[in-house]
């Protein structure tokens, strides 16, 4: 589908994204804000999100907050704190983009290490647990809310060595879709999956270090998705899973 967003799309919307600091999540929160979002930026890096925040403020977007949260110590405790500012400086949340993922060492599952496989799974899928849940209160309080979740390839086929990752991304698309079903009937709420595919980033560079990045897609190719599933055009959207596809057909 050829989408062409409308400048002011996000205008008044208030949108968290996870993992602001880099890659698609960098680029996310940035186009969002450019879009009239003000963006709530997530990550553990803190100067990372700083200069985000300076980027989004030197080209005029809405004035962004930023949420240093390491996802992989994180308890609800924090969580709870955010939904507390977020509800009393904005009183809604009109978006939550789940993006923060760490792909883990790749090996066998015979001699998976136990501590790595808890520490991907407290980012890609108990955080996310924890952070859906926390913010479900306050996304009710936006007449016209949207989750993503983002997914992987491996997240609806495995692929051999990939561990937890794969595990964890096919566990957080049954959340996904459990929780869309939940919203369906009770709430504005939306809730999708989101496969970006091969996309030129750090963690992309990890997994397959002998590819050429400049042959994959880069994340601002992406956004018209990103847009869409998170503005008012996808209010008939629930359940779903999309990909780059989508943009190509
Ligand atoms: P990157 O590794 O480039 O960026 C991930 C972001 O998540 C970084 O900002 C990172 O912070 C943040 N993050 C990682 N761990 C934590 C943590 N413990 N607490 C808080 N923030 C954390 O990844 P991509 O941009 O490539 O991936 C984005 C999403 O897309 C992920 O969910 C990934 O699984 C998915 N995906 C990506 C594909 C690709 O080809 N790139 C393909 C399929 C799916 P910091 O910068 O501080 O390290």
């Amino acid at each position: 589908m050829k989408y062409e967003p409308a400048p002011d799309l996000l205008k008044d919307r208030v949108i968290l994204v996870t993992g602001a600091g880099d890659g698609i999540g960098r680029t996310a929160a940035k186009s969002y804000a450019r879009h009239g979002a003000t963006v709530i930026l997530l990550g553990r890096t803190v100067s990372k999100l700083e200069s985000l925040y300076d980027e989004i403020v030197e080209s005029g977007g809405p004035e962004p907050g930023i949420a240093p949260m390491d996802l992989v110590q994180t308890s609800a405790a924090p969580m709870l704190e955010l939904a507390d500012v977020i509800n009393d400086r904005y009183g809604r949340l009109d978006g939550l983009l789940h993006n923060a993922a760490i792909l883990g060492k790749l090996m066998p599952f015979e001699t998976y290490d136990p501590n790595e496989w808890m520490q991907v799974m407290q980012v890609n899928l108990n955080s996310v647990f924890l952070l859906t849940r926390v913010m479900i209160a306050t996304l009710r309080k936006s007449p016209d809310a949207r989750i993503i979740f983002t997914s992987s390839g491996v997240g609806a086929k495995p692929r051999a060595y990939w561990g937890a990752y794969s595990v964890s991304k096919y566990a957080m698309e049954g959340l996904a879709k459990l929780l869309a079903l939940e919203m369906a009937n009770t709430s504005s709420i939306r809730v999708n999956i989101l496969n970006p595919g091969g996309t030129r980033t750090r963690m992309r560079a990890a997994a397959f270090p002998q590819e050429d990045p400049l042959t994959l897609k880069t994340p601002a190719e992406l956004m018209p998705l990103y847009l869409y599933l998170m503005g008012p055009d996808s209010k008939g959207e629930q359940g779903k899973t999309f990909n780059p596809d989508w943009l190509a057909g």
